[in-house]
Order: structure tokens, then C-alpha cells, then sequence
């Protein structure tokens, strides 16, 4: 394949790939519950951790019904920034330069919206932005 590059401007949140990370504490064996660490009957630790992703990024690399992606910030980065792909410039098919239109009032205002829906507790207010994200790969 060799070196390609691109540059896509995102109107949405910066996200850390961790951010979605949530731990749960689920018992370790199906015997009683008791305070030991250990279980008496057969040995296994009484409480695990299990951690999974309460949001699957993956689901993103495709634009949702409404418009929204997630665009990586480098192939091996953990930070993506989820929202409108306005524009990407680079790459094979793309322009180098490109126009863009700004997004009326009730756009953005639809976006914030869907991104709160979206993301939940995850959306951050302060994040939201226009970004340029870069991806070279
Ligand atoms: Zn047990």
C-alpha cells in the first residue's frame, strides 16, 4: 500500500479510545459470597474485575444515520475525534485544497444534540469544536 496521508476537518469532541474503558466488579465463582478474598471451595478469587467498552468506536468508521463518525488521529493512536467529516483533503480520490461551507446555527445545535445522545456522560462541552485531524498511515 505504501505512505498515505490525509487531513479531514471534524466538527465534534476529542475522545481517548480509554475513556469508554469501565470496569465492573462480577464474582469470581457461582459459590457463596463471602468477605475472604478466596474462595473456600474452590479456590477462585471471590471478586474479578472484568473490563469492557461501553462503546464500540468500530461502529464508527462508517458515518451513523445521523451523519456522525469517528476519524482516528494517527492508525495507531488511542484519541479519535467523534463528529461531522466536513471535509478531507489528502489521500487518493481528495483535493489538496477544498472548500467548505460553514454549518448554520441549527446544524451545530442538531449535532451537539445527537453527540450528547450519543456519547452520554462522555460528551464534554468544552471539547466541542471544528478540528482539523491529520492520519497518515
Ligand atoms: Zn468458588
Amino acid at each position: 500500500m505504501g505512505y498515505s496521508a490525509s487531513s479531514h476537518i471534524v466538527i465534534g469532541v476529542r475522545v481517548r479510545r480509554k475513556d469508554f474503558f469501565v470496569e465492573k466488579k462480577v464474582r469470581g465463582c457461582r459459590h457463596q459470597n463471602t468477605k475472604d478474598k478466596f474462595c473456600a471451595e474452590c479456590g477462585k478469587p471471590t471478586w474479578e474485575t472484568k473490563g469492557n467498552y461501553s462503546f464500540n468506536l468500530g461502529d464508527l468508521w462508517e458515518p451513523n444515520e445521523d451523519g456522525i463518525s469517528a476519524v482516528a488521529g494517527n492508525c495507531e493512536s488511542d484519541e479519535y475525534v467523534i463528529g461531522l467529516d466536513i471535509g478531507n483533503c489528502g489521500g487518493y480520490d481528495n483535493p489538496n485544497i477544498l472548500l467548505i461551507k460553514m454549518p448554520s446555527d441549527e446544524q451545530i445545535a442538531k449535532l451537539k444534540k445527537d453527540l450528547e445522545k450519543l456519547l452520554g456522560g462522555l460528551y464534554d462541552e468544552n471539547k466541542f469544536g471544528l478540528y482539523n485531524v491529520f492520519y497518515e498511515s
